[in-house]
């Protein structure tokens, strides 16, 4: 698994959806943020021996949220290492196995809601492993960084910021690809975009997170998709995300969020009918497949 340097203390991991992200520099205390789709474990394991040495081991395992492809290799690289995994309260309950997330919506617009027709919304049960971020705001493990809650598409939704060089590691709140149009999912040219729209339900407070971030005005920023972007394009892609902000015009949670607390969910807006038969949405799924895989071939020769 490539480690490409972000800025000084935070390098980029990549599985083939989403990124994670080692905050730490070599000798000193480390830390994992988010840890992929499951599966990838070893490959985590390897990029991070190569970055901070043989036996390594990091002060904490930190999620920005707990969707699978985020939390998928937690439990395993907590075991190996024998680290905490933090997340924020709110997210617990869909950590801990006692809640569902807010079912997904591919009614919500745009190329990705119509594929997540066959994107799993399974959750994961980090049992004892799993601590609540501290309510401060400092992040165990790292001086100078703190987590800001960014709620909206997930509960307990959290991003890492540190200020003094002005980094933000958004998770979900924001992302830098758009998942919205097929080319943009293909291309993945850097673009500062709303959350992954179906799995984001409740879309006021999704908004009032992005202009959270944008309040911050970073200067470089690593989300949970897309490339890492710096230099002025960041806070001046958020702050046109903040205000311009693309709630989606129809879906299930379009005019009404669902709505949980620290047991999870308790109460979700009714289904929107879809239409759209799952044949055609795997016609999209493949045609868009073929035109990444074309697209990071040629990057990889190029
Ligand atoms: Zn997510
Ligand atoms: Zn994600």
């Amino acid at each position: 698994m490539p480690v490409e340097e972000m800025t000084r203390g935070v390098a980029r991991l990549r599985t083939l959806i989403a990124n994670m992200y080692l905050v730490g520099t070599q000798g000193g205390p480390w830390v994992l943020v988010d840890t992929g789709t499951p599966g990838n474990a070893a490959r985590i394991r390897g990029a991070a021996e190569e970055r901070f040495g043989r036996d390594a081991r990091p002060e904490a395992i930190l999620l920005t949220h707990g969707h699978w492809d985020h939390a998928g290799c937690a439990l395993e690289l907590a075991a190996y290492w024998d680290a905490p995994i933090y997340a924020h309260r709110l997210e617990r309950p869909f950590l801990s196995g006692e809640s569902a997330y807010p079912p997904k919506d591919p009614m919500a617009g745009g190329a990705f809601s119509f594929l997540s027709r066959f994107f799993p919304s399974s959750t994961v049960d980090l049992g004892e492993c799993l601590l609540d971020l501290p309510e401060g705001g400092e992040v165990p493990g790292l001086v100078g960084w703190r987590w800001h809650f960014t709620p909206g598409h997930a509960p307990g939704h959290v991003a890492f910021f540190q200020r003094y060089e002005s980094v933000l590691l958004s998770g979900d709140a924001c992302i830098t690809m758009d998942l919205d149009s097929a080319m943009g999912i293909v291309a993945q040219e850097p673009r500062i975009s709303r959350p992954p729209a179906p799995f984001t339900y409740d879309w006021d407070q999704a908004h009032r997170s992005v202009e959270l971030l944008a309040d911050l005005r970073p200067a470089a920023i690593g989300a949970g998709h897309g490339e890492p972007m710096s230099g002025p394009a960041v806070a001046v892609g958020l702050a046109e995300l903040a205000r311009d902000f693309p709630r989606p015009r129809r879906g299930r949670y379009a005019s009404e969020p669902a709505r949980t607390d620290e047991t999870g969910l308790t109460f979700v807006p009714p289904p929107v009918p879809d239409p759209a038969p799952k044949i055609a949405a795997a016609v999209g799924l493949a045609a868009i497949a073929i035109g990444a895989v074309v697209v990071l071939s040629r990057r990889e020769r190029g």
